[in-house]
């Protein structure tokens, strides 16, 4: 069944981006194998897939432990600074990046690793409360200035989630305003490629707004029995 939803799941990614004339290559596959046990992360990793990610600080560190091979390891989900630890060694990008305080430890540990360490700051683009993330572009500007000075931090990209709702304008709006702010990041002496945004139920849409990092999980190991 995995493998059968990786096909789709590519395929519609395809679809999408001759829709809207953007190269696949361009669009990194994600995927999010949070509550998923080893064996069944092996069968997405035979089916081809390059790219694991996991929210969970200990369970990365945990099942970085156990596989390795030909694929890089996303930490997608909030972090807390006590817990840069768990992930340092193993994370090639960590994308919810959202204070000075977890970016300064997050070099401290990569310095200590001799370590450029990939990182995308997570934007708020929406109001649901639960949702973490930057909100002004004053705090998106500062904390960008950070990293830029930081040694061991090489900011890649944005990252968003768009809110929980079946109204594609709205997912779009979200997306965009992730777009436009990385635009304006690059206007003024940044060199940002990455937008991390798109899950199962959004990334056909967030591949026309123009992200280059999907996080899907559901679409390709079915729902999560606990979260
Ligand atoms: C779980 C998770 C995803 C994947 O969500 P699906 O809806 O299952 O595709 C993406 N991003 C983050 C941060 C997540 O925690």
């Amino acid at each position: 069944m995995i493998a059968e939803n990786l096909k789709i799941v590519e395929n519609k990614i395809a679809e999408s981006c001759i829709k809207c004339g953007r190269e696949k290559s361009e669009i990194r596959l994600i995927a999010v194998t949070k509550t998923q046990p080893i064996d069944v992360i092996k069968i997405a990793l035979d089916g081809g897939v390059k790219n694991l990610g996991e929210n969970k600080a200990q369970e990365l560190r945990d099942k970085s432990e156990l596989i390795s091979g030909d694929f890089q390891w996303h930490f997608v989900g909030h972090l807390q600074s006590n817990k840069v630890k768990y992930v340092i060694k193993s994370a090639d990008f960590i994308h919810a990046v959202d204070s000075i305080k977890l970016a300064e430890e997050i070099n401290r540990r990569s310095g200590q690793l001799n370590k450029m360490q990939k990182i995308l700051l997570e934007i708020k683009t929406s109001d649901e409360e639960t949702k973490f993330g930057l909100q002004t572009e004053d705090e998106i500007f500062k904390l960008a200035e950070f990293c830029k000075n930081s040694s061991n931090l090489n900011l890649a990209g944005l990252m968003t989630m768009a809110p929980f709702t079946e109204n594609e304008s709205i997912i779009r709006i979200s997306f965009r305003r992730s777009r436009n702010l990385m635009e304006k990041l690059n206007g003024n002496g940044y060199q940002l490629k990455e937008l991390s945004m798109g899950m199962t139920n959004d990334y056909e849409i967030a591949i026309e707004e123009g992200s280059t990092m999907l996080r899907i999980g559901t679409a390709i190991f079915g729902d999560r029995i606990i979260n």
